[in-house]
């Protein structure tokens, strides 16, 4: 009996994605630190430039974070790319997508001196032009705002769901279920905006969360970028006969007849 697991043999991921680059991500980045837990932090480019704000249902002000402290901010975090101007897509054309994702994903490089490979759209609409211009730009992998609510990460890495959103009223059992689940590869993906932590009075509700999930043996901590490229990886392993063949350049674990065993690149493990 063969089960693919997570690097170091863990069983299960977690990944915990903030968009927009809001005000509200210093406290949070502050939080995840102090537990070990990596983010996925996707981000406007020029919104960040103008310093826009807008004003929540609430009354709150809800303000971006400038360049001069996100670079700092997000170091040993994922940033990607959320477009550059966060606009509805479902009336552009092709050459007005490319530039969005294109030019947003240029300027984030430049500004953090790295490579930019993954893209989360703004709102909700979601399309195949829109999954196309994410490839034709370079993405490894492009994230909808549609749920999954299921611990089994997306197949097709450019039209991939994220796992819940933190507001959903169900948040709470879908982590006790994650927390408890067999499933292979099992991932619990939360998204949101964390100035909803703020309004929503959760700060104590997402530190639990967090710390449970580093406090968990059996969970490690991935960004988004770092969960598709070790699933198309060990997707792409052959099991067959006595043997796990390796056809990836990264490490990959299994648990094998009950024993956590990790086979290196391009190796063929026999057993
Ligand atoms: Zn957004």
């Amino acid at each position: 009996m063969i089960k693919k697991l997570y690097p170091g043999g863990k069983g299960k991921a977690f990944n915990i994605t903030y968009d927009d680059g809001v005000l509200q991500d210093i406290r949070f980045v502050e939080l995840i630190n102090k537990y070990n837990i990596k983010g996925t932090f996707n981000l406007n480019s020029q919104l960040m430039e103008q310093q826009f704000e807008w004003t929540h249902p609430n009354g709150m002000a809800v303000k971006r974070l400038s360049e001069n402290i996100v670079v700092d901010l997000y170091k040993g975090h994922e940033v990607a790319s959320h477009t550059l101007t966060h606009p509805y897509m479902s009336d552009m054309v092709y050459g007005e997508i490319m530039r969005q994702l294109g030019r947003d994903k240029a300027s984030l490089e430049q500004l953090f001196g790295a490579k930019v490979a993954g893209f989360a759209v703004p709102f909700d609409y979601y399309s195949p032009q829109i999954a196309q211009c994410a490839k034709n730009c370079g993405f490894e992998y492009a994230r909808m705002s549609q749920e999954s609510l299921c611990y089994t990460p997306s197949e097709d890495y450019y039209w991939w769901q994220c796992g819940i959103f933190h507001l959903n009223p169900n948040l709470d059992s879908f982590v006790e279920g994650f927390l408890k689940t067999k499933e292979e590869l099992a991932l619990c993906q939360i998204v949101g905006h964390s100035y909803d932590l703020d309004v929503e009075d959760m700060w104590d509700k997402m530190e639990n969360i967090v710390a449970r999930m580093a406090a968990d043996r059996d969970v490690v901590s991935m960004t988004n970028i770092e969960l598709v490229r070790y699933l198309k990886a060990i997707r792409s392993a052959d099991i067959s006969g006595n043997a796990i063949t390796n056809y990836s350049d990264m490490e990959l674990w299994f648990s094998v007849k009950g024993s956590v065993v990790s086979v290196k690149p391009k190796e063929i493990y026999s057993f």
